[in-house]
Formats: C-alpha cells, structure tokens, sequence
C-alpha cells in the first residue's frame, strides 16, 4: 500500500488528487450551498460559512509573525473570501511535552492580537500534550464561523446587472468572461521570509511575512460590489490559485508579468533559491475577480486600506484560451503549470 507523501500536504495537484482519493469518496460531500466537495476556502451550510485549518509551520517564530498570527489570520481569510463575515473561532492546540512556557505565552498573545484586529473571538478550544516524540513543537487548529456579509446582497445584485449569475456567494467556480483579477499586494513575500529563517537555509533577507487578517479589505471591496471570485494564494501561491479557479470555473486566465507585485528582495530571494515567486505561500494576500465594470471601484476601495495599497490589477479571466497564460516581460507567452508539491513545505 502507498504511503503519505509531502507532496500530498503542498496544496498542489497532488493535494487535490490525494483529498479526492482518500478523503470525498468516504464521505457525503454534496450538503450545502457551497458543498465539502467544491473544496473551496470554506463551505456554506443554511446561510452559514464555515472552515477549518490546521497550522504545522516551522519555525514557529519567524520575521513579520508567528504560529499564533498565521491561525487566526489564516481561517478569518478563509471565511473573508467567500463574502462572510467572521464571527468566531475555535482553537485547538497540540503540544509537545517540554515546550516552553514563555514561547506559549508568546503566541497566546499573537492569537489574542490578531483576534482583535479582525473582530472576531475565540469562544471554544482545547489543548492536548503529548509526548517528545510524539510531534514537534506546537500544531495548532483554528475552525471559523462567519455569517453573511453585509454587503454580499449588493456586490451580487452589482454582477447582475452585466450578466446572468447563479451564485449567491463569491466562490471558485463563479469566475466569468471578462472579469478583472485584481492582487491586494506583492506576493511571495511569507514563503520567502520563512526560508529565510529556517535551518539549513539562513540568507539574509530583509523580506517580512505578510500573515494578516484581511477581513476588512475584503468588506471595503464587496461594498463596492461585482465580485464574483475571491481567494487567498496561500499554498502553491498564484500558480495554484489561478488555475484552480480556471479548472472550476472552466475558464481561460491571462495574466502579465510585469504587472504582478512582487518585492525586488522576494524575487532576488527566489532567483537565489531556484524557485517560483509565483508558487510561494502568502498569508495576508487576497485575489479578487470583478466584473470589469466595477474593478477599478474595486481596486480603489482595496487601496484605502493599508494591507491594499500596493493593490495592482494583473490579469483577466477569458473564453479565448483555456488554462492559464502569462504574458512575459520580454513580450513572450508562458503557461502556467498548477505547481506539483511545493517550493517551501510547512509554511503555515
Ligand atoms: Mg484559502
């Protein structure tokens, strides 16, 4: 019998063939408006989102967060980008025997901050030790509850009026001809960081993680309204995100490099390293797809808000190809593989 590999938990193609394989087929995966087997960034059940993430990053502590920022930023985005608002949170915690006492202390307080910057709470957890062996360090799981934006009803009714819109709520598949992808800021820039302070690699590099929550960017875009699609890169990066929502929506996506933001220390960092900025993970980085009539409101509502001011418009979604395409500096075209593990494991 096969076993489990790294590249199963990348976020990648592996991940998705490896969820179908052992996790759908076991289970009932069609209840809900956004069912478990959309696998979106969280499902809908009676009008209520609901998600849930497991946090494994290593090291724990690393320049712009910590495990504690990432769990909460990390399940409040991914209830933000399907037009909820966040309400609540869980947090369970494993932890290995031995671990010290001030470095908990550490990430309660980064929990506890971050909440409170997204408005949310923490209403239910539970703690488990286990033995040296047993793991390493602290894993933590975070599961959210948000309800309804209050602006969903008006960002929906602003995409009617261009086109015929089944859905209800922004989600993966919903992504139309012509809409406008917008990137809230400059990516790769948590992959990179983290590398950068991991054993074995240790570059220097001024590059901070991104991990916030982006929960009131995402109100200021749907205030506006015509947002059909939103996701947070994290896994496999933009690679990953952009031709998943090509696979599900069943759409082309054109996208030109010189118009996606990325840190000259991030890209110099990867050059480095010999891998993709496109593949690497962010935690506080939104994509947003808006009919194009009302994605320029979009992008300058995103900009009014300071995790948004390096907004940029990238790219489009488009009937004229199929997967994804990039336009390259030098005038060229490139397709856009979905990577097949990841660049950097462990990154949230
Ligand atoms: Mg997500």
């Amino acid at each position: 019998m096969a076993k489990i590999t790294m590249a199963q938990g990348a976020g990648g193609e592996r991940m998705q063939e490896f969820i179908r394989e052992f996790v759908l087929k076991e289970l009932d995966h069609d209840f809900g408006e956004i069912p478990l087997a959309a696998l979106d960034d969280a499902a809908i059940i009676d009008g209520i989102a609901f998600t849930t993430d497991s946090y494994t990053v290593k090291p724990l502590f690393f320049p712009g967060g910590d495990i504690g920022v990432l769990s909460v930023a990390g399940t409040v985005n991914d209830l933000a980008v399907m037009g909820a608002t966040p309400i609540a949170l869980s947090c369970a915690m494993i932890i290995q025997e031995g671990f010290p006492g001030d470095d908990l202390h550490k990430i309660m307080k980064s929990i506890s901050t971050t909440a409170k910057k997204a408005g949310v709470r923490i209403v239910t957890g539970d703690t488990k030790v286990v033995e040296k062996n047993a793991m390493d360090g602290l894993f933590i799981n975070t599961s959210g509850v948000g309800k309804r934006s209050e602006y969903l009803d008006h960002n929906i009714r602003e995409v009617r009026r261009f086109r015929k819109f089944k859905w209800d709520w922004p989600n993966d598949s919903a992504v139309g001809d012509g809409d406008v992808l917008i990137a809230s800021g400059p990516l790769g820039n948590h992959g990179v960081a983290i590398l950068s302070f991991r054993e074995g690699y240790g570059f220097e590099t001024t590059v901070k993680s991104d991990a916030a929550p982006l929960n009131r960017l995402i109100a200021a875009g749907l205030k506006v309204g015509g947002i059909t699609a939103m996701k947070d890169p994290t896994r496999g990066g933009l690679s990953n995100l952009l031709n998943e929502w090509a696979d599900k929506s069943g759409i082309g996506i054109v996208v030109r490099e010189e118009d996606i933001p990325i840190d000259d220390p991030v890209l110099s960092a990867c050059e480095m390293l010999g891998i993709d900025p496109l593949e690497v993970g962010n935690e506080g980085k939104v994509i947003i797809a808006a009919a194009p009539e009302d994605a320029d409101g979009v992008l300058k509502a995103v900009r009014t808000r300071p995790e948004g001011r390096k907004a940029q418009i990238i790219g489009h979604a488009t009937k004229g190809i199929r997967g994804v395409m990039m336009e390259t500096h030098t005038g060229g075209k490139r397709i856009i593989e979905p990577p097949v593990g990841d660049p950097v494991p462990r990154i949230c």
